[in-house]
């Protein structure tokens, strides 16, 4: 999707005026790239017209800017079908707030469940609890206790044999006795919509009356993910939608389609399989990405998110104080680290997402590793004062980590060259500095 739409603003962009004829041809690759992206037929044709209408009027096509003006047009189409704004999650006014999932089999409800569930204690300080109501694999069970011990986070269960009706209500006492705020309803799926998973849902949503009914509908199904979100949206009344998978290969058309066949908003998408990789849904946010314009706010969110205040906030003190030494030069090369694969970061900057080199590089994240292994190898003597590490020293370094002793030499010196730096920002330009750091 990304690659044929902005090749096709890009050719439009390449000119100074858009006459008629640009226009129609850039509309017309527009619509072969969201059909080939799987978005849903009627809502490209939609799209178009929105589209269309909006930008033949005669005082934008004369403009000088008259491109720029139509990719805001397209944007904004584009931001507009996937329903303008971020919809948060639904909270009850008493606890505990009900969420309860539905969707095929293997779409990533469990998954998800557990994603939401740590988003909620980590970033509300939430208290979940998770129901596990797929009775029909044993191994669902599994799944969910294994990810809810892993996150510390309790799940309730009885087994495969008891009925999901009567689990679910169980379920909802227990959460009731230990004053959980959040009770996740982990559901069965089918391979198919089918009358008998449909009831079971229906009766679920009867007695947990939730606050939420999230679908959860796997990105890379294609044209059946909005298939899929329309028949599930016919028999329960849905509140929102987690579109799963959209990392790696997945061809974006179901964002768009989505919420203009079924009127359900996207809330969240799953980005892949860790619990960590579960992002609110911005429509702004996917239709810039899909133009190609990257996604620096998730970029800068994610930078806030994952830098650790406390952390950067003491390695600003010893700098003042003149004493960052190896112990922090590691400490900052964990914060990078946590931001995640190097590769996903770059591919968020404007300009990179389409970057034909970034599709074969492997950032080596081993590089990483082998610094912290360098520094391993020191004697905590050696870390403090770095002043200390002489040939032999080195060699001893280079035979301790398994490095050779150029990569040895190559840090340390880019350890002093970073020292200087920031020494003379301490002195001198200190604002930047912290900046640099995220203080
Ligand atoms: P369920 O049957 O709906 O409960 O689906 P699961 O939660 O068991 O997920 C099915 C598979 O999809 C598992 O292997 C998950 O790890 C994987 N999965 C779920 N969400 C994502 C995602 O956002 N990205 C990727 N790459 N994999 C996912
Ligand atoms: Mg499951």
């Amino acid at each position: 999707l990304t690659e044929r739409l902005s090749k096709a603003m890009k050719n439009l962009t390449g000119r100074g005026r858009v006459s008629e004829e640009d226009l129609h041809a850039t509309m017309r690759e527009i619509r072969l790239a969201l059909l080939e992206a799987d978005v849903n037929y009627g809502t490209v044709k939609r799209f178009v017209a929105n589209v269309r209408g909006k930008a033949s009027g005669a005082d934008i096509l004369e403009g000088l800017d008259a491109p720029q003006q139509v990719v805001k047009i397209v944007n904004e189409e584009l931001t507009k079908m996937m329903g303008d704004e971020a919809v948060p999650l639904n909270k009850s006014p008493q606890i505990p707030t009900i969420i309860m999932m539905a969707g095929l089999q293997g779409a990533g409800k469990t998954t998800t469940v557990a994603k939401l569930a740590y988003k909620l204690k980590q970033e509300n300080k939430a208290r979940p609890l998770l129901i596990a109501a797929d009775i029909y694999r044993p191994a669902a069970i599994d799944q969910l206790e294994i990810l809810g011990k892993d996150l510390d986070i309790p799940v309730f269960s009885l087994g495969t044999d008891t009925d999901p009706r009567d689990i679910v209500r169980a379920g909802l006492e227990e959460a009731k006795q230990h004053r959980n705020d959040y009770v996740f309803i982990d559901t069965a799926g089918r391979l198919q919509i089918d009358e008998v998973l449909m009831q079971e849902l229906k009766d679920i949503a009867e007695i947990a009356h939730p606050d939420e009914i999230l679908l959860t509908v796997d990105a890379m199904t294609g044209q059946n993910a909005t298939e899929t979100a329309k028949g599930f949206s016919e028999s329960l009344d849905l509140t929102g939608v987690v579109l799963t998978k959209l990392d790696g290969d997945t061809r974006g058309g179901a964002a768009l389609s989505i919420r203009d066949v079924t009127g359900k908003p996207i809330k969240f998408v799953g980005q892949g399989e860790k619990p960590t990789d579960l992002d609110v849904f911005y429509p702004d946010r996917m239709a810039s990405r899909i133009l190609g314009m990257g996604d620096m706010l998730t970029l800068i969110e994610k930078a806030q998110k994952d830098f650790d205040e406390a952390a950067a906030e003491k390695q600003l003190e010893k700098l003042r104080e003149n004493t960052f030494d190896f112990n922090d030069f590691v400490a900052q090369l964990k914060q990078v680290q946590n931001m995640g694969p190097m590769e996903d970061i770059l591919k968020m900057i404007p300009g990179m997402a389409n970057n034909p080199a970034l599709a074969n590089l492997n950032v080596d994240e081993k590089q990483f590793i082998h610094l912290e292994a360098i520094v391993q190898s020191m004697t905590p003597a050696e870390r403090e004062d770095p002043d200390l590490i002489n040939p032999s020293r080195r060699r001893r370094l280079a035979a301790g980590s398994g490095r050779p002793i150029v990569e040895v030499n190559r840090m340390i010196k880019q350890f002093d060259q970073m020292r200087k730096m920031m020494g003379q920002a301490t002195n001198g330009n200190f604002g930047g500095m912290e900046k640099m750091m995220g203080a």
